[in-house]
């Protein structure tokens, strides 16, 4: 038996005091206050590390100041486009969903894919269709788009340049536990960036890339330029530095986040371990970051200097 721990994120990037308003910054707080809520609420009654961080990433994305689930980014076209995976340490079985457009918790239905199919990634309005046979509930699109998020949307197809959103204010969410059991789990979701177009699909529902869990070595969840955390295969790079190259948990993340940093990169993970360990790292001004354990330990943190 370990005490349990539980971290999460709600996205890494471009956040200073000066830019973000008190009433975001207040708000994104309180937000990362209920998901530890929702989550410690399992671990402290036994639950289990795969509970507790649908629970807490759940909270996320039906809150507005980030970006999963209500108030995801808009692609392109003026849509959401949600990614989301779930991965359990104890056997490695992990589901993911890309591209979803109607479900209300697509962290859920990662969950579905993985309890309910022999699958692991469904995509698109396949996967909303198996939302619904599952009786997962949908939203429509008005549930999704917040007056912000349709005023960012205006702002960039005015602007008519780029790929997506250079800002990258990122607010992906994620969490990752280890339950009184030394089991260790990991969820992450998101709308992706900004602008997106052509069904493009970032790291959050790419298992070993920005989702990953395995009780040899630790759980994670990514937030940050996902093209970059495909190619460097972070959250199992972070893994397997662990399990076979013996590095310490602080090493193994500050050199997997230096090398997406060298290609060019940038963002920020949470890692668990079955031993109990929990640590976070980002490379960027800030993340939306918050932990609680069993000690009973709680932080909730925006900016790189708190
Ligand atoms: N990693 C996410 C993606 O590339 C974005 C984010 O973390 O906010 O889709």
């Amino acid at each position: 038996m370990t005490g349990w721990s539980l971290m999460i994120h709600g996205g890494a990037g471009q956040l200073h005091r000066d830019t973000l308003s008190p009433e975001q910054s207040a708000g994104a707080r309180a937000g990362l206050d209920a998901s530890l809520d929702a989550g410690a609420a399992i671990l402290g009654e036994g639950g289990t590390a795969l509970d507790a961080v649908e629970a807490a990433v759940r909270v996320l994305e039906d809150d507005p100041h980030f970006n999963a689930g209500r108030g995801a980014v808009l692609g392109y076209e003026g849509a959401v486009s949600l990614d989301a995976a779930i991965m359990d340490g104890r056997d490695r079985s992990g589901g993911a969903v890309a591209g979803v457009a109607t479900t209300r918790n697509p962290v859920s239905l990662a969950r579905a894919v993985m309890a309910a199919t022999p699958h692991v990634l469904l995509s698109g309005a396949g996967a909303d269709q198996f939302a619904r046979e599952q009786g997962v509930p949908q939203a429509g699109a008005d549930w999704f788009a917040t007056p912000e998020r349709l005023r960012q949307h205006a702002e960039l197809r005015a602007r008519g340049d780029g790929w997506f959103d250079a800002e990258m204010k990122y607010g992906t969410v994620g969490a990752v536990a280890c339950d009184a059991a030394g089991n260790v789990a990991a969820a992450t979701s998101t709308g992706g960036v900004m602008g997106k177009r052509w069904g493009r699909i970032g790291d959050t529902p790419v298992l070993g890339a920005g989702t990953y869990a395995d009780n040899r070595a630790c759980a994670v969840s990514a937030t940050g330029s996902g093209e970059y955390f495909i190619r460097a295969c972070v959250a199992h790079e972070i893994a397997a530095r662990l399990r076979l190259g013996g590095a310490s948990l602080g090493s193994a993340i500050a050199d997997t986040l230096a090398d997406v940093r060298a290609l060019g990169g940038t963002g920020g993970v949470i890692v668990a371990t079955p031993a109990g360990a929990a640590e976070w790292a980002f490379i960027t001004p800030g993340m939306f970051r918050a932990r609680t354990d069993a000690s009973g330990h709680r932080e909730v943190a925006i900016f790189g200097d708190e």
